[in-house]
Formats: C-alpha cells, sequence, structure tokens
C-alpha cells in the first residue's frame, strides 16, 4: 500500500513520529523494488483509503471518536495524558492509516493477493476509549473486528516484532480465546507501557491463547531467534485463518527510543515463516503493517526486508 497521504499521519517535523517516516520507506521502496521505472512484476500498488466512522467505531467507542474528531479540529492539547498531541488534521490522518490496513484486508480476501504490507499501520498502543504512545486509532484492534465482522473469520493471529508491547491490542482482546498473540517486546520493566510479562498469558477461556516474550535491552537476532521456534510451534498449533504482521522497526539497533539490539535480518527471518505458515494454514492471507522504528536507516532496511520475504 503505498500514497502519500499516509505521510500525513506524524506528530510534527521534530517529533519522532514525523512525516520522514514514510518518505525514508518510500525512498528505498522505489530504489529496490523499481527496474528502470518499471514495477517489480510480483508486486501490486495501491492507494490508500479513509476509514468511515462505521469502521473505527468496530473497535473505539463513539465518544472516544467524537473526541479525536473535535480536538483535532482545535490542532490543541493531548489525545491522551501528553504523548499523543492533537495535531490538526490528524482524525482524518488517522482514518487513512486504518482505511489502508481494511484496504489491505479487502484485497487479500477477494483473492487479489497473497500478502500485503501498509507502511504507516500497526498502531498498537491506542485502547477502545483512548490514544496512547503516538497511537490515535488501532489499525490492528479494527482489523480483527473487520475480519471477524465482514468476512466471518474467528481465529486470527496478532504477532508484533515491535520493539515495544501491543497493549493496546493486548488488552482488547485478553480474555478472547480466538485471538492468538505472540508479541516480542524489550523487557516492560525498561520500556514504555511497562506490560506484557511471560505470565500475561490471557484471561478466563483465554488463557493460554497469549504468549509474551520480553526481551532484555540489548538483545540481539540470536537470542530472538531461539526464542521464536517456541512461537512458531504455538502459532502453528493454534491453526490461524488470517495473520497479523506488526513489523515496528524500532526493535532494531540504534533507535533513539529503545535499546533493542537486533538487525532487519530479524524482520526478514520472521517474515519468511510467517508466509510458511500462512501458506499451510489459511490460504496464505498475511498482512504486514510497519509499526514503530524512529531511525530512518532502521525503517528502510526492516520494512524492505518484509517485503522482500513477503514476494
Ligand atoms: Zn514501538
Amino acid at each position: 500500500m503505498l500514497g502519500d497521504e499516509l505521510s500525513s499521519y506524524h506528530f510534527g517535523k521534530e517529533h519522532p513520529f514525523g512525516p520522514k517516516r514514510y518518505w525514508a520507506f518510500k525512498e528505498e521502496f522505489e530504489s529496490r523494488f523499481l527496474n528502470n521505472g518499471q514495477l517489480d512484476k510480483n508486486v501490486l500498488l495501491h492507494t490508500p483509503q479513509q476509514a468511515t466512522k462505521e469502521q473505527l467505531a468496530l473497535f473505539h467507542t463513539q465518544d472516544y471518536i467524537d473526541k479525536v474528531k473535535t480536538l483535532s479540529a482545535k490542532g490543541e492539547g493531548y489525545l491522551d495524558c501528553g504523548d499523543t498531541p492533537a495535531r490538526q488534521g490528524i482524525y482524518e490522518s488517522a482514518r487513512f492509516v486504518v482505511g489502508t490496513t481494511l484496504k489491505a484486508i479487502d484485497l487479500i480476501m477477494q483473492g487479489d493477493c497473497h500478502f500485503a504490507f501498509s507502511p504507516i499501520a500497526g498502531i498498537h498502543h491506542a485502547t477502545r476509549h483512548s490514544a496512547a504512545g503516538f497511537c490515535v486509532f488501532n489499525d490492528c484492534g479494527i482489523a480483527i473486528e473487520y475480519l471477524r465482522k465482514k468476512y466471518k473469520l474467528q481465529r486470527i493471529a496478532y504477532i508484533d516484532i515491535d520493539a515495544h508491547h501491543g497493549d493496546g491490542v493486548f488488552y482488547e482482546f485478553e480474555d478472547d480465546p480466538d485471538l492468538c498473540f505472540v508479541d516480542f517486546h524489550q523487557d516492560g520493566a525498561t520500556l514504555y507501557p511497562g506490560t506484557g510479562f511471560i505470565n500475561e498469558t490471557g484471561k478466563d477461556k483465554a488463557i493460554g491463547t497469549k504468549l509474551n516474550i520480553p526481551l532484555p535491552p540489548n538483545s540481539t537476532d540470536k537470542i530472538a531467534k531461539a526464542l521464536w521456534q517456541s512461537a512458531e510451534a504455538f502459532i502453528e498449533k493454534f491453526k490461524p485463518e488470517f495473520i497479523l504482521l506488526q513489523c515496528g522497526a524500532d526493535s532494531l539497533g540504534g533507535d533513539p527510543i529503545t535499546q533493542l539490539n537486533l538487525t532487519s535480518d530479524f524482520h526478514a527471518y520472521v517474515t519468511s515463516r510467517l508466509v510458511l505458515l500462512a501458506n499451510k494454514h489459511c490460504e496464505g492471507r498475511l498482512l504486514a503493517m510497519g509499526g514503530g522504528g524512529y531511525n530512518l536507516d532502521n525503517i528502510k532496511s526492516a520494512w524492505n526486508d518484509v517485503i522482500e520475504n513477503l514476494i
């Protein structure tokens, strides 16, 4: 999914979540996948679309949607306790993020493609009723509800390799036995949002359907790949009907706001393994969402390595 509308989802030119993230990705994407001005024959480009209010309401409360709309028109203050600024126009921009994720799902479900990637997506901290950590509308949570409502799928696997725990997905589906949740992240004792401990395995009927894998600061690919084996067995046993991957680039070494030391090789490896699982269990239905990442070189390599492995 590619279109400059996605670059409008940001919180200011000097903010870590600035507009340059999208442009960095796009520059590298074009240099890798455009040969002599020709797009790689295995890649289809689709433009962003804006989500409707009804689509936002598949996951978010009406009160919260109205609050974002009002504060976005004013363009001042915060949408949460002080992490996520109410930038003017953020309501419209966030609807582009969500709408593009949902369009990617439609393309996969209608057979236009097997795998899809959207760079400005994977906005995993927002809860049903609040923004959090640069996340306005949680396109991951909306995607799960959308797959169920529109396509009647139940068993969905959500895999998250962003440095931050995907708390907005985890807690909102903590008691949902049909949501398989696997999350590699920097140990919550050392990084925002301070959650995702190993003993958080789901609630009530959903106990045993969530796998949190906290990594100590400075963890390398070797450590993460060794732990991936159990994650893969966990997903395999669940037999998902659709796989969502949040492939945040902030888990790579050199990110300015996190302390893991992975390389894009881990992102490539996880993608290649998930492609195999998707082909085996869910007719190759896999959507990857860019997620976080605040070092532009890491965004270029991690996200484009994911695409290369999807191809
Ligand atoms: Zn992150």
